[in-house]
């Protein structure tokens, strides 16, 4: 069969945060952009944001494990993770300007104008949730309501998000990657789903698009300028088919655990997911109100043992408070297939030191401390596996001209905190830069960017 042809200004993979952000921008450019999407867009189904939902539009069913054990959910649809994000907001760690010198203070802070991120009003912070923060608070740890990608007055009908938001949101509060799509579309973006890309294409020492297949059907679409933004495990697997042996050697995941308990009044389940939370910066990790929805608990529980998968029937009396460490650099995404995130270096112990904490203001908050356990641990931040600095400079740029990476694949450390606010700043910058970019090779963000970025204001 006849390989399919397309050509564009720019190719953009993956259709998450960075690709969806990069492609609205320089679709309103005017640049002829080609999005292509592994997954499809599943807004609209009838199991959009359900349990069945989850399973369809994940990567193995959501049984995608590391060698280590931590389970990877890896959302495989338009608008990438965030279909089934949290909508938690951060605004970039301080270090990746100090150490790095990438500064998005202005475009994440246009972003979170233009999403109109903030906190959710108080009375839908939910009861438990406020009383596990204000626990926090009472023991001095200094917990605030959480900011999020959330427009409760967006919603289409009754504003229920509970720990069901993380399948999909349903109530159209939160927002995700996939209304980028939508306005890089409307503004002449040709977006093909269900192409998956294979490798990029490289002609004379640069690259001139990429190959992939759509339908069980070869394609090749070329273009000047290709974006890989197919995120931290999708990304490295298309660099290493193209020959970059360095891609996917080490990662980072911000690894996750829940630390549970049970009480008498009821629980967090049926409240909003991370209203409330604090960062650690010293310590290097991160606390926040979360639950597990009441279908993927037991099988989170029966891997730590019958005693908490018992306590299903129990559900909505849990409190639950998430733990995000900033993990060292470790593992990787193999050619094999394998993916690898080892504790290396202080990652135990600080995360030790971290549970305890949790415990202290779950019993606190009224959690029976025999109840008390902590869940497997799991993999919610896929990154770092092509980080800046290793694999592409300060601007994005690999070392083949014409080729970029701009998604969560690029962070040079951990962030230890809500990636997307962050994604979302790289790819503005990443767009202002191709847009006003006059010969290949620059190495520096343009001057007259990077006056415009100073007069826009200051950080988030
Ligand atoms: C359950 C959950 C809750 C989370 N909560 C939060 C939160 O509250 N706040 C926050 O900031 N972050 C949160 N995150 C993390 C955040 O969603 C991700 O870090 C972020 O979406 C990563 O963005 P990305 O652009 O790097 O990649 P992704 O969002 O992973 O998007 C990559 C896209 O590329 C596509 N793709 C993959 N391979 C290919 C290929 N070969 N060809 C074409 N397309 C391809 C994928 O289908 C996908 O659509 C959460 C993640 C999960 C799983």
């Amino acid at each position: 069969m006849e390989r399919m042809t397309f050509d564009a200004d720019v190719i953009v993979a993956g259709s998450g945060p960075g690709g969806a952000t990069l492609a609205r921008e320089l679709a309103r450019a005017g640049r002829r952009v080609l999005l292509l999407e592994r997954g499809a867009d599943q807004r609209g189904r009838f199991y959009y944001g359900t349990y069945l939902g989850a399973l369809l539009y994940t990567d193995r069913a959501s049984l995608l494990f590391t060698k280590e054990g931590l389970n990877i959910v890896r959302p495989l649809l338009v608008g990438g993770a965030t279909s089934m994000f949290c909508g938690c907001a951060a605004p970039p760690p301080p270090w990746l300007k100090i150490r790095y010198g990438v500064d998005i203070d202005a475009e994440t802070a246009e972003a979170a104008a233009e999403l109109e991120v903030a906190p959710l009003p108080e009375p839908l912070r939910g009861t438990a949730s406020t009383r596990i923060a204000q626990a926090a608070l009472d023991l001095g740890y200094p917990w605030e309501p959480q900011a999020k990608f959330m427009r409760p007055a967006r919603a289409r009908r009754a504003f229920d998000c509970g720990a069901r938001c993380m399948l999909g949101c349903r109530c159209g509060a939160k927002w995700s990657a996939a209304e980028y799509v939508d306005d890089a579309a409307a503004a002449g973006a040709t977006l093909l789903t269900r192409a998956r890309v294979d490798r990029v294409v490289r002609e004379d020492g640069r690259c001139v698009g990429v190959e992939g297949r759509r339908g069980g059907r070869a394609f090749v679409a070329r273009a000047e300028t290709v974006v890989l933004a197919a995120g931290g495990i999708g990304t490295p697997r298309i660099l290493q088919a193209s020959g970059f042996d360095e891609a996917g050697v080490g990662m980072t995941m911000d690894t996750t655990v829940m630390v549970y308990g049970f009480g008498k009044d009821p629980g967090i389940g049926r409240e909003p997911p991370m209203t409330w939370s604090w960062e650690n910066e010293a310590e290097g990790y991160m606390l926040s109100t979360l639950a597990d929805p009441w279908l993927m608990y037991p099988l989170i529980a029966v891997r730590k043992g019958l005693g908490p998968a018992l306590r299903w029937a129990q559900w909505r009396r849990l409190l639950g408070v998430m733990i995000k460490l900033k993990d060292n650099v470790s593992g990787g995404v193999f050619p094999s297939g394998a993916i690898s995130k080892p504790m290396v270096g202080d990652d135990a112990e600080r995360m030790r030191r971290a549970e305890e904490v949790c415990r202290a203001i779950l019993v606190k908050a009224g959690a029976d401390p025999s109840t008390l356990y902590v869940t497997p641990q799991r993999g919610t931040h896929p990154s770092g596996t092509v980080r800046i600095g290793t694999m592409v400079d300060a601007n994005l740029r690999t070392e083949v001209p014409g080729l970029y990476v701009c998604d969560a694949s690029v962070f040079p450390e951990a962030l230890g905190r809500p990636t997307v606010l962050t994604i979302i700043g790289l790819a503005k910058r990443l767009a202002k830069h191709l847009i006003t970019r006059t010969t290949e090779g620059m190495n520096a963000i343009p001057h007259a960017v990077a006056s415009a970025r100073l007069s826009q204001g200051g950080p988030l």
